[in-house]
């Protein structure tokens, strides 16, 4: 199962659609419109939270978190 939810970016306010396998998502966001990185917090599929980052810090970050399981 998988839920779409919709996020407004603070940058340009374009609407994007996010395809989550669950309500809950913590990561990278990109828009695409003004191509602005943010890193969001969403519960319940509501975003609660955007932090501005970079692609290049996402990709370090993202060299780094090496998951040791995979989720379901
Ligand atoms: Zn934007």
């Amino acid at each position: 199962m998988s839920t779409t939810t919709e996020v407004e970016c603070p940058g340009c306010h374009a609407v994007g659609k996010l395809v989550l396998i669950s309500p809950d998502y913590e990561g990278p966001y990109a828009c695409w419109k003004c191509h602005s990185v943010y890193n969001i917090i969403i519960k319940g599929g509501q975003v609660t939270s955007f932090v501005p980052t970079t692609r290049e810090e996402v990709d370090r970050k993202r060299t780094l978190d090496k998951p040791s399981s995979m989720p379901d």
